[in-house]
């Protein structure tokens, strides 16, 4: 086991005992004990969700507008604050504070369905979103113009290839060519980029601070920690259809 699920584990039993202790009528000590652990996390901790497609199609990573819609009530009957890229950057790099409870959701490869993920989660909810799209991406310049007035509009390469198995040169241009094709059509700084399928390596990295990417965002992690953030791999939370709200909130929360 590695020293974060080392961290996990002790810090979900922490809670479990201290939740355990105020069952037990012994709320003075142990809920002191657990604001101090509340505080800690929404001072560091941000669950960054990275959904894909929105729909009824059945595969792993597309999720039905029923279960958006559930997870996003889920995050305000329980106290979380959805925040923008900016608010997570400028926290990230000490320009601002994060609110209580944070959370960052992200959509990821520029479908048709990003139009109902934003309608859902900022149209119907009032979050902000942030859209990771590729050249190839299946949507109209007119559309990534319409998502860029839902919410940050930021790079995932030119036609999605796995990086780690490109040349330098060859990752530059599948970065640089995305970002200059989104900001023509948006007008908007492309400053961040979400590695496509979580691939990346350190030539990659090298392509992306080239191209003037400030921030990069990955897949299969848990939630990032502003105290010791690799802002080269900032680790998301994959969103699967086959999750039901237990494990949406153990994916949140984090234990
Ligand atoms: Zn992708």
């Amino acid at each position: 086991m590695c020293r974060v699920d080392d961290w996990r584990a002790f810090r979900g039993s922490r809670r479990r005992y201290i939740l355990a202790l105020a069952r037990l009528g012994v709320p003075a000590i142990a809920l002191g004990q657990l604001q101090v652990a509340a505080a800690q996390d929404s001072y560091g901790r941000v669950p960054v969700l990275a959904y894909h497609s929105i729909g009824y199609g059945g595969t792993a990573y597309e999720v039905t507008p029923e279960l958006l819609t559930t997870e996003c009530q889920w995050l305000v009957d329980n106290g979380y604050t959805p925040i923008s890229l900016g608010q997570f950057w400028d926290a990230a790099t000490g320009l601002g504070k994060l609110p209580s409870n944070p959370v960052m959701l992200s959509n990821d490869d520029g479908w048709p369905s990003c139009v109902n993920f934003a309608d859902i989660v900022v149209g119907r909810f009032g979050f902000p979103a942030s859209f990771f799209i590729n050249n190839v991406s299946p949507i109209s310049a007119d559309q990534i113009v319409t998502m860029s007035q839902y919410g940050a509009v930021q790079a995932h390469t030119a036609t999605h290839r796995d990086l780690a198995g490109l040349d330098y040169d060859n990752q530059l241009s599948e970065i640089a060519d995305n970002k200059a094709y989104l900001e023509q059509i948006t007008g908007q700084a492309v400053s961040f980029l979400a590695w496509p399928n979580g691939s990346s390596n350190a030539s990659a990295v090298q392509a992306a601070t080239a191209a003037g990417i400030a921030g990069s965002f990955g897949l299969h992690g848990v939630a990032a920690d502003l105290t010791s953030l690799d802002t080269s791999y900032i680790p998301r939370i994959m969103m699967e259809s086959g999750d039901d709200l237990n494990v949406f909130a153990t994916k949140v929360r984090g234990w």
